[in-house]
């Protein structure tokens, strides 16, 4: 038996592929319903198409470009190689998990994971079922938190290390648009509006500090003074930023995803990343190989190199920002942007850095 807490993406994708190799599976999950509530603007690249095969219904929208905004207004924008998707997530995690289910893995909602304890060779894992109130014991070989940012499976067995939240914002608000994304990182932290359809939008921010502060006031700069008229749903969530000193395997337990803080710390996107690391917990298992050099070989350097680009926009000024979008305006360096996908920056960080040393200065605010 594989325990799997939490039935987001990294815990169905898990559950999908571990089922798919013959292996019993159990996931229990705290919410009545898979995907809700929903805390996630649903954003992702073309790559995720080469993981699963996405159906029409569970997407929301197909955008073509997006701009990144300067704190003095201008903005470079970027022509996707291949469109983005914006994904209802919740139809998203209820597909996959259906998926999972399909291949023979077995879900319990509304069951919360207390706590676990080595027994021998096993560990015997304590859960809440939120109906009834009983608290119970089952036997597990494995135990695999996929249990999100704050991961209780990751804190019970030393997984946890020193991992910083962000506080995610967003609201879904009614917003004529020319179905672009539009990006504005600031000092504060970064703020979005994704084309949902041609007169809504998902409008959010995200942010270590004062997210209300920063929401409001970037509703009131995009949508207007009469900002809360038009919002329509609103959602939160915390974000963790990549420790690449955490750990994600002790014993008999793992973590994947959130859990385990594999987010890209730029853009705070996470669902690509949760699903390759899933993958690669997945063939581990199977094949017996050393999980964390399989998801550090996947996309440990890309993580790395996220984080490094976070540590030097955590000291710009806002001229910095003024410069860095200058610089992308300068059409060899757009295009490479363009051509690249960017949840892999190692695929062209050196294309850029070579052509274009005025990025270079940038650098010095990471050491
Ligand atoms: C506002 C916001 C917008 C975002 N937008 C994007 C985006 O556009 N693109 C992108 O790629 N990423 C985005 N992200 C990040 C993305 O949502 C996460 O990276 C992704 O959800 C991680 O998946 P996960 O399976 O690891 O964790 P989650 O999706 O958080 O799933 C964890 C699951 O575990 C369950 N759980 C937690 N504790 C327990 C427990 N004790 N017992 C049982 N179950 C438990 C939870 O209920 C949940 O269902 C956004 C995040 C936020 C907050």
């Amino acid at each position: 038996m594989i325990t799997i807490i939490g039935a987001g993406a990294a815990g169905n994708y898990a559950a999908y592929l571990l089922a798919s190799e013959g292996f019993d599976v159990q996931v229990y999950e705290a919410n009545s319903t898979i995907g809700l509530p929903v805390a996630c603007t649903g954003i992702i690249t073309s790559h995720f198409d080469t993981l699963i095969k996405p159906k029409k219904e569970l997407i929301a929208n197909t955008v073509e470009s997006a701009r990144i905004y300067s704190p003095n207004g201008k903005n470079v924008k970027i022509k996707f190689r291949h469109p983005n998707k914006i994904f209802n997530r919740h139809l998203l995690d209820q597909h996959v998990a259906e998926m999972a289910q399909q291949a023979g893995a077995e879900y319990r909602l509304n069951h919360v994971y207390m706590g676990n304890r080595p027994s021998g060779d096993m560990e015997k894992v304590m859960v809440k079922d939120l109906k009834s109130g009983e608290e119970y014991e089952t036997e597990t070989k494995m135990l695999i938190g996929a249990d999100g940012p704050a991961s209780r499976v990751a804190k019970n067995n030393g997984l946890y290390g020193k991992r910083k939240l962000y506080l995610g914002l967003q609201a879904t608000a009614k917003r004529e648009n020319d179905n672009v994304i539009d990006f504005y990182p600031s000092t504060q932290g970064i703020a979005w509006t994704v084309p949902e359809s041609k007169d809504m939008v998902r409008i959010g921010v995200a942010t270590p500090s004062e997210p209300q502060k920063y929401f409001e006031g970037f509703c009131r700069k995009v949508l207007g003074e009469d900002f809360d008229e038009k919002i329509v749903a609103r959602q939160a969530g915390p974000i963790p930023l990549y420790d690449p000193n955490v750990k994600t395997q002790n014993g008999n337990v793992y973590t994947v995803g959130d859990a385990a803080t594999m987010v890209k710390a730029t853009t705070l996107g996470g669902i690509m990343q949760s699903h390759i690391a899933a993958k690669a917990l997945a063939e581990s298992i199977t094949h017996r190989k050393n999980y964390s050099r399989e998801w550090r070989t996947k996309m440990g350097r890309d993580l790395w190199m996220h984080l490094m680009m976070r540590k030097a926009m955590d000291k710009f000024t806002d001229e910095d920002y003024n410069k860095l979008v200058n610089t992308f305006q300068k059409e060899r360096n757009r295009k490479i942007l363009e051509e690249h996908d960017r949840d892999f920056p190692t695929r062209f960080m050196a294309k850029l850095l070579i052509g274009s040393p005025e990025l270079l200065r940038f650098a010095r605010f990471i050491f």
